[in-house]
């Protein structure tokens, strides 16, 4: 007899865009073979948790019937590509949302054998190799990547995807709402490991600025050179950010534009202001309407008075556009019909549903989802922070800050799924009930925090905290970031590069 094995599905959302029927597959599938729930990932991917072994292939084959898979969602390869979710915002959106979805398709893995080991070879995916074609990768070669491979695009003033923290980084540079390019930046990522101060998170280095129609092909031979010059001996110095602060800058360049026949141009100028969604209705150019929905902790679940995950199953059923997954695990309900918003409000009220918190640490907050789900997790997150949270708010109201948006983010360790270096307080679980707390990033996610506190238990984050908000409260200057200010203020230094994270 086998032990009961449980595991963990993640489906690729390339964008974060999945239609309704796609969302309802998802919720039933969440309720057959996983534990009811449905997390919202940081990378705009869905997560089933608890499906049981031997009901895997089933729920594959579920995926597979509403046209979704779960091809890289893990692995040495491309992960899922991220973008603003919402094409309707601008007619650029839209434009950066086609390119995010050619990138992801040219480079997800060519071979058949997901469709054969879990389809049985047959698939209903467009994408899916045909009878007889060769199972050659023809980027990935027979190694494929030392390890795993993210790539984010945003769309200026906003960093919603987080983009510095990726291997490779689009930011879309537009004129009169026609997309010209991107500003490519390399190198970021975010994991690292206690006790070893040779790893380090990093933000992506930018290193130039190519037009739209070659993105895809820069993309590509970015890709190439890690496979090829990527550490394949140690796992740990593997990702993309050790080979360059390895070979330099300049060298990983030449050997880039010497791939694409061409030089990748200066970088252009851009400006991003925040790094958070924006809650609410929003309209875009075409007149469409979009409503954007705070998920506390990703977690779409239904518990007493807030049964969110009967509420979307409702909107789903009648819903005409798409439900798009951010990248900080919030959801949009995009391209509502005029005639449905009342309807969808009234469906979210009688669940329970608001459509964002008023506390503004609580509406940017981030978590993994640590124990007691995630096998690397030393100590709790998404479980733990609204707790946290609800201990927090009382303090930030004395001092008049409940309505200031200040990043929190918290992991169970140091591996940062939800991208704690880039949390103007970051929590990084060392064991059951402690954290590490680091402060001091940038709103607009292009400054990592740095090592405050260790060890704390949450008494000692509280007490910490405490005097920070009663300071930033009353010596902030106008419009000035608590991340900022804890820098300003000399609690910590700031972060200029990865290699002197540690400092
Ligand atoms: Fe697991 Fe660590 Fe990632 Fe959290 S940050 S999901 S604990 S690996």
């Amino acid at each position: 007899l086998e032990p009961l094995y449980s595991l963990m599905i993640r489906v690729r959302v390339p964008g974060g865009v999945a239609s309704a029927a796609q969302w309802t597959r998802m919720d039933e599938l969440a309720d057959q073979y996983g534990n009811g729930t449905l997390k919202l990932t940081t990378r705009q991917a869905f997560q089933l948790h608890g499906v049981l072994k031997r009901n895997l292939k089933k729920t594959i084959q579920g995926f597979n019937e509403a046209l979704l898979d779960s091809i890289a969602g893990c692995g040495d390869v491309n992960r899922n590509v991220m973008f603003n979710p919402n094409p309707h915002q601008s007619r650029v959106h839209e434009q950066v949302y086609e390119v995010s979805r050619q990138i992801s398709a040219h480079l997800t893995p060519r071979t058949s054998a997901y469709w054969e080991l879990w389809l049985d070879g047959e698939s209903k995916y467009s994408s899916a190799p045909n009878e007889g074609e060769e199972d050659a990768e023809p980027i990935y070669g027979k190694t494929y990547l030392p390890r795993k491979f993210k790539i984010a695009l945003a769309v200026p003033p906003h960093n919603d995807t987080d983009i510095f923290a990726n291997d490779l980084g689009l930011i879309a540079i537009e004129e009169n709402g026609r997309l010209l390019g991107f500003n490519v930046a390399v190198g970021g990522g975010m994991g690292m490991t206690f006790g070893m101060p040779e790893t380090y998170p990093r933000l992506a280095s930018l290193i130039g600025f190519v037009p739209a129609e070659k993105v895809v092909d820069v993309c590509e031979k970015v890709v190439t050179i890690q496979r090829d010059w990527g550490n394949r001996e140690n796992r740990k110095f593997s990702r993309l950010k050790y080979t360059l602060d390895r070979v330099g800058l300049d060298v990983f360049k030449a050997e880039l534009d010497r791939r694409l026949g061409f030089a990748l141009e200066p970088v252009r100028a851009y400006e991003f202001k925040s790094s958070g969604d924006a809650f609410g209705w929003s309209q875009g150019p075409d007149g469409a309407h979009h409503l954007t929905l705070f998920v506390e902790g990703g977690r779409v679940a239904d518990r007493p008075g807030h049964q969110l995950k009967t509420a979307l199953r409702e909107i789903a059923a009648f819903h005409r556009g798409d439900f798009r997954l951010t990248g900080n695990q919030n959801l949009i309900l995009a391209n509502v019909a005029p005639t449905d918003r009342l309807t969808i409000e009234a469906i979210l009220a009688k669940y329970g549903v608001a459509v964002a918190t008023s506390s503004g640490l609580r509406r940017g907050a981030l978590a993994c989802v640590a124990l007691n789900t995630c096998s690397l997790a030393f100590a709790e997150a998404e479980r733990y922070i609204p707790q946290l949270i609800d201990r927090l708010e009382p303090i930030l109201a004395a001092h008049h800050l409940t309505h200031d948006d200040i990043l929190i983010r918290m992991t169970g360790c140091p591996n940062g799924c939800a991208r704690p270096y880039l949390g103007e307080i970051g929590l990084v679980g060392r064991a059951v009930g402690r954290y590490n707390l680091y402060l001091g990033a940038a709103f607009n996610g292009e400054r990592m925090n740095k090592l405050y506190k260790e060890m704390l238990d949450e008494d000692g984050i509280v007490a910490e905290l405490t005097p920070l908000f009663a300071d930033y409260a009353q010596h902030r200057q106008p419009q000035e970031r608590f991340g900022d200010f804890m820098i300003r203020q000399g609690y910590v230094q700031a972060t200029t590069s990865g290699l002197t994270f540690h400092e």
